[in-house]
């Protein structure tokens, strides 16, 4: 019998969709597909596909409470945040559509002995994009839009347990008029990503998710020398300076930590505070986090829904025991919620400190972490500490020094008085271990471009 993909509703336990799979005939055929679709895309002018970009970005806008209801099912965030999910994707769309030509014009260069010489971008094929279930459709969109406006191919290995998202998306892109083999969903398993990247039409590949998988997909480009494009999360910091407004400073991380269930690769994870703020700054947070109203994610009045899935809520909750039992002081929270679905307690931590699993491991889910820092330089140290670097937040009064610091992180995006945010204008990745390359901006528009070289004698 075939394999399947099985949507459950993370709120209440409810099988929602059940989805097939493809077989291996049934892959060979989608890339063949691809193979026509990617010669037939390169040939059109990048203003007819920007036109075709545009029109996914309206359906997007169009479609957003349909959009919001699947993906709030499959995993659980908040309806009102899917809204705004579907915001900064058309934003992204629009930001590829209206740069495109701009983009992919022909840069002339004034060189010895030719009579002409430019540099030229060219695409190169289908690009995988291997994603994951946390911002179903951002995700999506963050690395199809740039590909499809060069002239790529996109075939997308979306998470397991968001089918329907998949289906939906592959949907709107094709309704906008992107045609078949031009943006493929392959429902496989992700034991049979290296033998699709082994095919001659895909040109490189594009992971959003843990390390493993990361670390999996990139073993695999290395072997094959194609491109790779690596957004594996972090313990990002937030540093609480000590002219910090404390309502502020609890209300940037409440909302850096807890947003999407905390389920955020560039959430606030350690909350690094000051000594002489600490005691307030954290009775401050436990008072806010216990106020946050548990419930359905449907439901306009919720703060915090439930997590994607339970075994990453187990897994979450492990952690948590650990990082306890290592000397870390739970707050509130810390406990499975007693009925069905992948509910867990917003929870605070503190005293998280080097050794401890909340200091060293990423919790992806709604726990906040408190590191006493002495003093701002022991708080950069601190930051510093981390195998991972994605963003960080810096906050305080005086915005100069709170700048200043926030230059000192070794990460891919510093950001003052603000959790890290995605916008189109701005690339969005990170260094060391949260992986490398760049999405969005005119970054993320050429990693899986030709930059080719023209030189005429
Ligand atoms: P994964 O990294 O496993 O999933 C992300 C994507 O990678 C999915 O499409 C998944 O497919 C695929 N994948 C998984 N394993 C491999 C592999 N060996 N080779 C190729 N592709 C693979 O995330 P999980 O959902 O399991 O979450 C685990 C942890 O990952 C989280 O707790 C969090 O720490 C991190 N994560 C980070 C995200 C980020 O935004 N940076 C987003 C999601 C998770 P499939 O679903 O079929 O397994």
């Amino acid at each position: 019998s075939r394999k399947t993909l099985t949507a459950v509703n993370p709120a209440n336990d409810k099988v929602i969709g059940e989805h097939e799979m493809l077989s291996e005939p049934e892959i060979r055929a989608k890339l063949d597909a691809a193979r026509h679709g990617f010669a037939e895309l390169r040939k059109l002018p990048v203003a007819a596909r920007a036109r075709k970009l545009h029109a996914v970005a309206d359906l997007i806008d169009k479609r957003q409470a349909d959009i919001a209801e699947v993906i709030c099912h499959e995993m659980g965030k908040k309806f009102g945040d899917v809204i705004a999910e579907t915001r900064i994707s058309a934003a992204i769309v629009r930001f590829y559509a209206d740069n495109a030509e701009d983009y992919m014009a022909p840069k002339p260069k004034q060189v010895a002995g030719a009579q002409k010489a430019e540099v030229v971008r060219d695409p190169m094929g289908a690009v995988l994009g291997v994603m994951p279930w946390n911002y179903p459709l951002y995700q999506v969109v963050r690395f199809a839009a740039p590909n499809l406006a060069g002239g790529n191919a996109c075939l997308l290995k979306h998470a397991s347990n968001v089918p329907g998202s998949a289906k939906l998306i592959t949907q709107l892109f094709h309704d906008a008029g992107f045609e078949e083999g031009t943006f493929t969903w392959l429902p496989v398993s992700s034991s049979e990503i290296a033998e699709i990247m082994r095919d001659p039409i895909v040109c490189g590949v594009t992971l959003t998710g843990s390390e493993e998988a990361g670390k999996s997909v990139a073993a695999t480009a290395g072997e094959l020398a194609k491109p790779s494009v690596l957004e594996l999360g972090g313990i990002d910091p937030l540093i609480v300076l000590d002219d910090a407004d404390i309502d502020k400073a609890v209300e940037i991380a409440i909302d850096g930590r807890f947003d999407n269930t905390g389920q955020s690769c560039a959430a606030s994870k350690r909350l690094i505070v000051v000594e002489p703020l600490v005691e307030r700054f954290t009775e401050r947070l436990v008072d806010q986090v216990q106020k946050l109203r548990i419930g359905d994610p449907m439901d306009e009045s919720t703060n915090i829904g439930p997590m994607s899935r339970k075994d990453l809520r187990d897994d979450l909750h492990d952690q948590v025991k650990r990082a306890v039992q290592k000397g870390a002081q739970l707050e509130t929270g810390g406990e499975i919620l007693d009925k069905p679905g992948a509910w867990y307690a917003p929870t605070v931590l503190t005293n998280a400190a080097p050794g401890n699993p909340a200091f060293d491991e990423e919790l992806f889910g709604p726990v906040a972490s408190v590191v006493i820092a002495d003093d701002t330089e022991h708080a950069i140290e601190l930051a510093n500490n981390s195998p991972y670097g994605l963003g960080g937040t810096v906050v305080g009064q005086d915005v100069k020094r709170a700048e200043q610091v926030a230059r000192r992180l070794d990460v891919g995006m510093s950001f003052v008085n603000r959790p890290t945010t995605p916008f189109a204008e701005l690339p969005f990745g990170g260094v060391k271990g949260s992986g490398y390359g760049r999405e969005q901006s005119e970054y993320g528009f050429g990693e899986f471009l030709n930059v080719r070289t023209v030189f005429v004698a």
